[in-house]
């Protein structure tokens, strides 16, 4: 059933009726007008939902009334019934969107069919616009959101870019100060770090300057550390408020305000009132004082200072303990290099090593008697392991005593020395377990002294021999002569006989001079020091060769390389020296040979050095060690004792006789001398 309501207009009355009742029946309520008056009456009275109007009315045309509804109520639809209708009321109701036309005569059912069409598509219209209504109201919120939802985004755009920009300054706040923990306690060099950190810290904060005051290490005196864009006037007056109110006890924990120290008060920068510009943050760590650091920025108020202050107290605790920190590793660094200095200064050799032998440091002196490189390097292939085939490292490392002392032989390669090794055994931690620190001395020369000892000893035994036969032979040797030249008196007219008187005189006469050199080795004369010149000295040397060079064939020369050649020594006994030598070189050549004596300076300070060379055949190395013992001697008709008595006067005189020789090639001679003999030196000296 409908109930939509229908305003039906025609003139003619049973028509109306029809209607009326078909459409009744329907279910539609009907209102019905028989002329164009009363159906404008209707429609300003009532609401109409299809409106059946006949187009020729008497009053006026339908189409009037079409216009009326139009105007009145749009939603109404219309329906034009007409018996004969002209072509401009047809287009005329088209043109007002009259919803059909229905021809006169019609049948009832054909116009209910209309009728319930326009009902519905009004009803469809309504519902439509009822959609598009909820549609629109919908679409409003929707827009109303979306622009809610912008204003959101870009509120949470702009906290966004606010909370970016406090986290970049985070992230440069935690750079800076990691990079300061990180540089002020690693940085060898200290003042570069420090800097640079007072550099970032005045770019971070904006401040004018800074600058880092220090205590020293006795806690006394307060001084710039380093400065960054700080005039020194006014640092030296800084340093004096500091030091004066930190003498009275003044000086609080919490960072303060530089002027705000009046001689008896000081305020904290939370306590300032007005504006202020110097800042001082206290350096305090574990209650010791380290000092200030001065940040030169001008706040105006409590509220602008609040901004930096979590920041400035953070740096406060940070730079406290690396400045602490910097302090304690500065002081060790020290100390290590104090100890390293005096480890590479003493004279032993001393090495360490990990719990598995492996050396970890040689001192300046280990490393002058171990030639290789570090690398690798374990104590067993340093030491020779005097105990047997085993590692020495596990014998010493493992022994129950944790020192020792044992001589052992250095050895690399082809180099060896002999070491007096002491050790001992340190267990420092769990983690680096038992290590070995040995100290050892090169035990060459003690050596070479003991031998030297056991040499002296033995000559002067040999020595007391000789000189008790010496003096033993003297006495029958004198009586033979004196007997021989009482013969050769007497027998002075036999000529042959005499021949033979000779020979024996002379071989006395050898015998004599051997006797004198056993009683000069066995007693040796003490030098008698005199002044004069060296050279003349040697000259007079190679006057005395000249016969002996003549009939070898061997040419001397004589070389002065000194610009002073002025020498106290025992002219005598240094003459007696090089003519040995220089003999033994003649004798050493072949004909044609060449024998030089050179004059110079010695190896050390104030010695001087005389070297005679020769091209003669050289020493072979086995004879070496004997070379300066008494008695030895390669020469049928020599003594052995030139070079050992030459040993013994250049020893008396503090110098050194040694030799280099290279065997077919020649020899050198070396006697080194000090310019001054040291006995001379505080005694009287005659001069020549
Ligand atoms: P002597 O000359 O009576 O043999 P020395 O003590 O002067 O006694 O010399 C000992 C030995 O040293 C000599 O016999 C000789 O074998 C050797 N000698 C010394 N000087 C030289 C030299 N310049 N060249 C080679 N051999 C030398």
């Amino acid at each position: 059933m409908k109930n939509g309501r229908v305003l039906i207009t025609d003139d003619e009355r049973s028509l109306l009726e029809i209607l009326d009742q078909f459409l009744s029946k329907k279910g539609y309520t009907v209102s019905c007008a028989d002329c164009a008056e009363e159906a404008v009456e209707l429609i300003d009275r009532d609401e109409f939902d299809v409106a059946l109007i006949d187009l020729k009315l008497p009053d006026r045309s339908g189409i009037d009334i079409v216009r009326h509804l139009r105007d009145k109520q749009p939603r109404t639809r219309c329906i034009i019934m007409t018996a004969y209708a002209s072509v401009e009321s047809s287009i005329e109701a088209l043109r007002l969107n009259t919803f059909d036309y229905v021809r006169k005569p019609f049948d009832l059912v054909k116009i209910g069919e209309v009728v319930d069409a326009a009902y519905g598509y009004m009803m469809l219209q309504d519902q439509n616009s009822r959609i598009i209504d909820k549609l629109e109201k919908a679409n409003k919120r929707l827009e109303k959101r979306k622009n809610d939802l912008s204003r959101k985004i870009m509120r949470t755009n702009e906290e966004l870019a606010r909370a970016n920009e406090s986290l970049k300054n985070h992230v440069t706040r935690l750079k800076m100060l990691y990079q300061m923990g990180r540089d002020i306690s690693s940085d060898e060099n200290w003042s570069d770090a420090l800097d640079r950190f007072l550099m970032a810290l005045c770019k971070y904060l904006d401040a004018e300057g800074a600058a880092l005051l220090l205590f020293s290490d006795s806690g006394k005196t307060l001084n710039v550390r380093t400065t960054y864009q700080l005039e020194e006037e006014f640092l030296t007056s800084t340093l004096e408020t500091l030091r004066d109110a930190h003498g009275r006890d003044l000086t609080p924990s919490e960072i303060f305000s530089l002027e705000s120290y009046d001689g008896e008060r000081i305020f904290s920068c939370l306590e300032m009132r007005r504006k202020w510009r110097e800042n001082i943050i206290p350096l305090i760590y574990k209650g010791r004082w380290l000092g200030f650091l001065l940040v030169r920025k001008v706040y105006h108020s409590r509220l602008s200072y609040l901004s930096d202050y979590h920041f400035l107290n953070t740096i406060q605790t940070i730079l406290s303990e690396e400045v602490a920190n910097a302090v304690t590793i500065s002081k060790l660094r020290n100390l290590k290099n104090f100890n390293e200095t005096i480890l590479n200064n003493i004279n032993s050799g001393v090495l360490t090593t990990d719990r598995d032998g492996r050396i970890i440091f040689l001192n300046n002196r280990a490393r002058d008697l171990v030639p290789d490189s570090l690398e690798q390097l374990h104590f067993d292939d340093l030491f020779v392991n005097p105990f047997g085939s085993g590692s020495l490292f596990e014998h010493l490392i493992g022994s129950d005593k944790p020192n020792g002392s044992v001589e052992v032989v250095l050895s690399k390669g082809d180099f060896s020395v002999p070491v007096r090794l002491n050790t001992s055994v340190v267990e420092l931690d769990d983690y680096h377990g038992k290590t070995l620190i040995a100290i050892f001395d090169d035990l060459t020369e003690q050596k070479r002294m003991e031998e030297e000892l056991r040499r002296a000893d033995r000559l002067r035994s040999l020595g007391e021999l000789s000189a008790g036969v010496a003096h033993e032979i003297r006495n029958p040797l004198t009586g033979i002569a004196t007997t021989a030249q009482v013969l050769r008196e007497k027998l002075a007219d036999e000529k042959d006989k005499i021949k033979y008187l000779t020979v024996i005189l002379d071989e006395i006469n050898r015998l004599d001079g051997i006797i004198k050199n056993l009683l000069l080795f066995a007693k040796p004369q003490t030098p008698n020091p005199t002044k004069g010149s060296i050279s003349e000295v040697l000259n007079e040397v190679v006057a005395l060769l000249s016969e002996k060079a003549l009939e070898h064939r061997v040419r001397v020369s004589i070389e002065n390389t000194l610009e002073d050649d002025q020498c106290i020594i025992d002219r005598g006994q240094i003459k007696q020296v090089v003519l040995n030598i220089a003999l033994n070189g003649i004798e050493a050549c072949n004909e044609g040979g060449n024998v030089a004596i050179v004059l110079g300076e010695g190896e050390e300070p104030s010695f001087i050095r005389v070297m005679v060379e020769d091209s003669g055949r050289g020493i072979p190395a086995e004879l070496e060690d004997r070379l300066y013992n008494p008695f030895f001697t390669t020469k049928s008709n020599g003594t052995g004792l030139g070079l050992s008595i030459s040993r013994k006067i250049v020893e008396a005189h503090g110098g050194r006789l040694y030799h280099e020789s290279v065997e077919g090639k020649g020899t050198k001679f070396f006697v080194e001398i000090p310019r001054k003999m040291a006995a001379a030196v505080s005694g009287n000296v005659s001069s020549q």
